[in-house]
């Protein structure tokens, strides 16, 4: 089958690989009809270390199951599904409490671990499927299938980061960031209740798509300027929920200095740096700093129903298509902030 590999800085490779198999019986084979590139990937896009052997890329995709293990119970060959980024077997503690992204028994997909298929590729391996594959109740061919894909991850990630930083309603939120996840975060918001949603962000297509997906405000400004801006936007006391839908330092030292005194910071950006910044004002303004990898499979449930009655419309953060064969173009395009999400159909 075909597969893609990074080799590393700028190098994504299609190449044919072993066919993707059922290894263990709580396997299934999924074969792959929709799959997208992440903000996330291009971390490694542009620091990673060279490989010879290269990382198996992707870890958002929907697919037909070709195959179940013989100890597969709730999906069956011929079931459309959705795969959260991360795999989970459903029944350990952790799952049982909804956090399915520290299952004892789980995985991330994409990440070059040994054995591990991406979901950039014509087929994957899936452990875990009865706890990790969620059957959709459409057809691969249906116009929902944008949205449906978000539900892998940045849609029900955004959801994670509102969940987080404990949006309610009347609550004033601000979202630091406005690629796809920042773009779901603003979805998310307006899902559970804010009455004004700050999105700061500085790309005004992308922040356009934000005011249309509920942003009651936008701030282009970074830094101390940013900081100011909210400030002006909130009476002078911060946001009562902050997203920080980015990952680098100076995004979450702009969410701890959003933030009014009492109020939470939910992170779902990939940390790149080993210490959060802003420790002494998170400290004396009472910050709750949470978040994390979403378990985003816990989300499904709830925000399928209105991605199928239209109520939100996460879909439309793809704006572009492309095949596999265009799958290194795309992480090309994204890097250089020519797209904004591509989705890639089989
Ligand atoms: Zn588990």
């Amino acid at each position: 089958m075909r597969a893609t590999l990074m080799y590393g800085p700028h190098d994504v490779q299609v190449k044919t690989v072993p066919d993707a198999q059922i290894v263990a019986p709580t396997d299934a084979l999924v074969h792959v009809t929709h799959a997208c590139i992440c903000g996330s990937d291009l971390w490694p896009y542009n620091q990673m270390e060279h490989s010879d052997a290269g990382r198996r890329m992707g870890h958002e995709f929907i697919g037909v199951v070709e195959a179940a293990g013989a100890d597969v119970r709730t999906v069956k060959p011929g079931d459309l599904v959705v795969a959260p980024f991360a795999f989970s077997d459903g029944t350990c503690i952790f799952c049982r409490q909804g956090l399915q992204t520290a299952c004892l028994h789980g995985g991330f997909f994409g990440t070059g671990a040994e054995g591990m298929d991406g979901g950039q590729s014509e087929a994957v391996r899936v452990p875990q499927a009865d706890g990790t594959l969620y059957v959709l109740p459409t057809g691969p061919d249906d116009g929902l299938m944008p949205s449906l894909l978000t539900l892998s991850d940045v849609m029900g990630t955004g959801h994670h980061a509102a969940r987080a930083a404990r949006v309610g309603p009347g609550k004033i939120a601000a979202v630091v960031g406005d690629g796809a996840v920042g773009l779901c975060g603003v979805i998310a918001a307006k899902r559970l209740g804010a009455e004004q949603i700050i999105l700061l962000g500085r790309h005004p297509d992308r922040t356009a798509l934000g005011k249309e997906f509920g942003a009651t405000d936008i701030v282009s400004e970074r830094g101390e300027a940013a900081v100011e801006r909210v400030r002006e936007l909130t009476g002078g006391l911060g946001a009562h929920a902050v997203l920080e839908c980015v990952g680098h330092g100076e995004a979450m030292l702009t969410a701890i200095n959003i933030a009014r005194p009492g109020g939470a910071v939910g992170r779902v950006g990939v940390p790149q740096e080993e210490a959060i910044p802003g420790s002494g004002s998170a400290f004396y303004k009472n910050l709750t700093i949470s978040g994390g990898p979403a378990p985003v499979r816990a989300y499904m449930e709830e925000l399928l129903p209105d991605i199928l009655d239209g109520r939100i419309q996460p879909g439309r953060v793809f704006d572009r298509v492309g095949s596999l064969d265009e799958v290194p173009d795309g992480y090309r395009a994204m890097n250089d902030r020519e797209a904004l999400k591509v989705m890639i159909e089989f």
